[in-house]
C-alpha cells in the first residue's frame, strides 16, 4: 500500500532493541527494515557524535528514506539562576542544533528548563529571552534544522501546553514538540477523544493550520502522580487511550512525525502505525475521507 499523502510517519527514539549494536548508523537501516519511517537521534546524554559519523548518518537516512529528528541533552536549563550555566545551556542547544543539522535531522527537540525558585511568569520571560538569542544565531548561520520546544510532564519543568504554544507564537522559528504522554501526565487529564481534539484545536488556534501539517509528536505510556510524570510505560500497561488519540489525530488531519518513547520502542511504534493505517482505511472505506 502506498503511504497516504499528508499523513503521519511513525518512528522511535534512540536505538531499536532489535539492533545488534548501539550505533545510530545501524539504527537508521533497522528502522526501515522494521517498517518504520522515522528516527529521533538521542543526544540526550551529550553531543558524542563526531562530524564524520553525522555525515554517514545523514546519507544512510537519505538512502533508507528515514525521516530524522534529534533530541538535545537533558541538562539544558535556559532558566538557570547561574548566568554561566544559562550561557552554557544556550551554547549546548546551539551545538546540538548544528550537529542535528549535520546528521540530516530536520528538527531538534529540547526541554527548555526548570522553574527553580522563579515564578512561571519570570521563567517564561527568561526562557523567551535565552531562546531569542539562540534563534538569532541559528538564523544568521542558516542552520537548516528547526528548534522544537517540548511540552513537559513534570510540574517542576517549564513546558505546559499553554507555555509552549505562547512561546512558539511569540518566537519566529520556534515550533512545538507535542508530547501527549506529558500533556496527560502533567495534570492527569487529557485522555479522551474530545480532550485530544481540544488540544489539537488549541494548537491550530494559536499557531495556525500549518502547525498541524508539520507536527512533531512524542508518545508513550506514562506513570504519573500529583507531581506529574514519573516514568514511561508501554502503551498497553498504561491508562493512556491511544486508540482515541490516534482517531483524533486522524480526524483533525494532523500530519507529521510520531516518535514512540515507550520502553518497548519498536513494538509500540509498529502497533501505533498499524492502528493508524487501519483507522485511515476505515475512514476511506466509509467515504468520510476529506
Ligand atoms: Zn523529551
Amino acid at each position: 500500500m502506498m503511504p497516504a499523502p499528508e499523513g503521519l510517519l511513525f518512528g522511535l527514539a534512540g536505538i531499536p532493541h532489535s539492533c545488534s549494536d548501539d550505533s545510530s548508523l545501524q539504527a537508521v537501516g533497522q528502522v526501515r527494515r522494521l517498517g518504520l519511517e522515522a528516527l529521533e537521534l538521542e543526544f540526550v546524554q551529550g553531543l558524542k557524535m563526531g562530524p564524520e559519523t553525522a555525515g554517514r548518518v545523514r546519507l544512510a537516512a537519505l538512502n533508507h528514506r528515514v525521516k530524522l529528528s534529534a533530541h538535545a541533552p537533558y541538562f539544558i536549563n535556559l532558566n538557570a539562576e547561574d548566568r554561566g550555566q544559562k550561557m552554557q545551556s544556550q551554547d549546548l542547544l546551539l551545538n546540538a542544533l548544528r550537529l542535528a543539522s549535520a546528521a540530516g535531522a530536520t528538527d531538534l527537540v529540547f526541554h527548555a528548563g526548570y522553574y527553580g525558585s522563579r515564578s512561571p511568569e519570570e521563567t517564561y520571560k527568561n526562557i523567551k529571552h535565552s531562546l531569542q538569542e539562540v534563534l538569532s544565531i541559528a538564523r544568521s548561520e542558516k542552520i537548516a534544522a528547526r528548534l522544537r520546544v517540548e511540552t513537559m510532564g513534570k510540574k517542576k519543568q517549564f513546558g505546559s501546553l499553554d507555555e509552549v504554544l505562547s512561546l512558539c507564537r511569540e518566537l519566529e522559528g520556534l515550533l512545538p514538540c507535542l508530547d501527549f504522554a506529558h500533556i496527560f501526565a502533567r495534570e492527569g487529564r487529557i485522555n479522551s477523544y474530545r480532550d485530544f481534539l481540544q488540544v489539537i484545536k488549541k494548537v491550530e488556534k494559536k499557531l495556525g493550520r500549518s502547525a498541524l501539517k508539520k507536527a512533531h509528536i512524542h508518545i508513550s505510556g506514562v506513570k504519573y502522580n500529583q507531581t506529574g510524570e514519573l516514568k514511561h510505560l508501554n502503551l498497553e500497561e498504561s491508562e493512556f487511550r491511544y486508540d482515541e488519540w490516534l482517531q483524533a489525530l486522524d480526524d483533525a488531519g494532523v500530519a507529521g512525525t510520531v516518535i514512540c518513547e515507550s520502553p518497548s520502542l519498536e513494538t509500540d511504534a509498529l502497533m501505533l502505525k498499524n492502528l493508524y493505517h487501519s483507522l485511515r482505511e476505515k475512514r476511506i472505506d466509509s467515504g468520510s475521507g476529506e
